[in-house]
């Protein structure tokens, strides 16, 4: 034990970088230093509680990137397995731990293991250094901004950031002049599990789900490369006064441009890209991006769902949220184990869902498709076992994100409540899309020798049809699950009825039952909302 060295621990969690990571200047600042990076697989940290091969994949390519360029600098990444409050406390012992330092997640379902390594640093008077660059500002920061309660609406969130000034430009790079990395004393290598090689999914008992057409690697390198891409993409964008290339003209074949995984796991901070985008846009128009009509709207998407789960720790579920109306859904394994397996017999709906659990990535619109698909378009399911089964396999499933996204697109929150408008046609939407069926054909290879003209709606096709293309329909591709006009009519009636019995008796659905709670119920439709109060 050397008492005199002051020693740090950089705690990666999140923030799967060097670049624009305040956690890490604040573990080197100060030489003579005694650093170690380490990332502590607890069965739950980074997401890892219910993970698919794919996320876990790009998690750990993501970490065998940091140990490559922490080895080019002298250092490398200490894989362990184990409790993190019993690691650091062990370190404390055998190294004489004096600082640890982490991104802090804002999400509340890290609080109780945030809380014990809190408590152990100050029992042993280890300097406990949390910072956040996960989000462009600190979503705790909104929230006081906001009178201390969450913005309920994407709007009255833009409105309340916009009060707190720009978000920080990103840190400097580290600087590894006089930083020495310590090694782990053998004694702690006996006693948890410690990496010498970066692990494998299957070393998780994770299965690859087979052979996927888009690889995505994992990796702060990989991010940065791609972020140059993606900035020419979105320059020309600016230039030519397309918005939002990406929604507008999806391309769901295209080459993987998409950052969302970078940024979940941090290895592409966000900072960094709102700052890059802002700056190329001021270059090109001489002002400031307007917000929600370009890509930077996108990331105040992202920042405002996690500022509205900070204080929600049940944000991921329905019945305890209280943000999220309970909707009486059925049940039915049946019809969700179709959906899963990409098998309800709307081509485009399992094209997207075949996607999802072979690559980890599906295109925002085909995201929305599936899931108002799911819910209240057509088969009236829980929006929790659809969240449950992205998370597990999208390489972005995010806790916050996709809970949020699922509350949105099933009509179960935010500005969205009981809207049962704008359902998506699992038919039109994907001829509109993808009107050559490529997409389609491409994840449904039974599908690819169907004429074109009945690529969105096989049943339709005469069996001499099905039978030139090798592809009778209830044999080697399922009858449709529903009937779809059928459906979203009667989910229609069903959003009316709730809505009317919301109404006439708020308890029984949402239950505010003081005015504290109801002012949580404030993107609810007017009536709805003075009904509400006056009961
Ligand atoms: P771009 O349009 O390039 O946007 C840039 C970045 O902004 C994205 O990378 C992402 O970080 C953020 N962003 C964009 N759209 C949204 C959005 N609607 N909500 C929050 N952030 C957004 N995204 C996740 O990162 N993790 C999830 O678990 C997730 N689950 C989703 C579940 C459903 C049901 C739906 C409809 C969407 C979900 N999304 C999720 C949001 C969105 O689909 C992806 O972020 C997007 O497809 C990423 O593509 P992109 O990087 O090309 O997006
Ligand atoms: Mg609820």
């Amino acid at each position: 034990m050397n008492g005199q060295t002051h020693t740090s621990v950089l705690w990666f969690r999140h923030g799967l970088r060097l670049h624009d990571n305040p956690a890490l200047l604040e573990a080197i600042k100060g030489p003579p230093n005694l650093f170690f990076p380490i990332f502590i697989f607890d069965g739950e940290s980074a997401g890892t509680k219910l993970i698919g091969f794919n996320r876990m994949r790009f998690l750990l390519e993501s970490l065998g990137d940091l140990d490559r360029q922490l080895r080019s600098v002298g250092g490398r990444l200490w894989l362990l397995r184990g409790n993190p409050s019993t690691i650091l406390q062990r370190l404390w012992e055998e190294v004489a731990l004096t600082r640890v330092c982490y991104e802090r997640d804002c999400e509340p379902i890290w609080r109780a293991r945030d809380a014990a390594v809190r408590a152990t640093c100050a029992e042993r008077g280890v300097r406990c250094v949390e910072c956040v660059s996960h989000t462009l500002w600190d979503p705790r920061a909104v929230l006081r901004a906001n009178g201390g309660t969450p913005p309920l609406t994407y709007q009255m969130f833009m409105h309340t950031a916009a009060t707190l000034g720009e978000p920080p430009r990103p840190v400097d790079d580290p600087d590894w002049t006089g930083v020495t990395f310590g090694k782990l004393p053998p004694v702690l290598m006996k006693e948890f599990q410690v990496f010498d090689d970066i692990p494998k999914p299957e070393d998780f008992g994770l299965s690859s789900p087979g052979y996927g057409l888009v690889r995505w690697v994992g990796g702060e390198t990989r991010a940065l490369q791609h972020l140059k891409e993606r900035l020419l993409q979105e320059e020309n964008a600016f230039r030519s006064g397309v918005i939002l290339p990406n929604q507008s003209r999806p391309d769901l074949l295209g080459p993987p441009t998409s950052q969302s995984a970078a940024l979940r796991y941090g290895c592409l901070s966000v900072r960094r890209f709102f700052w890059n985008l802002h700056d190329i846009f001021n270059a090109v128009h001489q002002g400031r991006p307007p917000a929600g009509h370009n890509i930077t709207g996108q990331l105040l998407w992202r920042e405002f769902f996690y500022t509205m789960c900070v204080e929600n720790e049940f944000y991921g579920e329905m019945a305890r949220n209280p943000i999220c109306l309970d909707i009486p859904w059925v049940e039915d394994p049946v019809a969700l184990a179709r959906w899963k397996k990409g098998e309800t017999g709307f081509p485009f709906v399992d094209a997207a869902m075949r996607q999802l659990v072979k690559e980890g990535w599906v295109h925002h619109v085909a995201r929305n498709a599936v899931a108002c698909f799911l819910t209240r378009g057509d088969l009236w399911i829980n929006w929790e076992e659809g969240a449950t089964f992205f998370l597990e396999n999208l390489i972005d499933g995010d806790w916050a994100i996709n809970a949020g996204n699922w509350m949105w697109v099933s009509s179960s929150a935010f500005e969205q409540l009981l809207d049962c408008s704008k359902c998506l046609c699992p038919v039109n939407y994907g001829r509109r899309l993808d009107p050559w069926g490529e997409y389609i054909k491409r994840y449904l290879p039974e599908l690819r020798n169907l004429p074109v003209e009945y690529l969105y709606e096989p049943w339709k096709a005469p069996l001499d049809v099905q039978k030139d293309a090798n592809c009778i329909i209830g044999q080697h591709y399922p009858e449709r699950i529903v009937d779809h006009q059928q459906a979203s009519s009667r989910n229609r009636h069903y959003m009316q009825k709730i809505r009317e019995s919301l109404m006439e008796q708020p308890s029984a659905h949402c239950c505010p039952s003081n005015e504290e709670e109801t002012r949580q119920f404030m993107w609810l439709p007017e009536e709805c909302v003075s009904h509400v109060l006056k009961n």
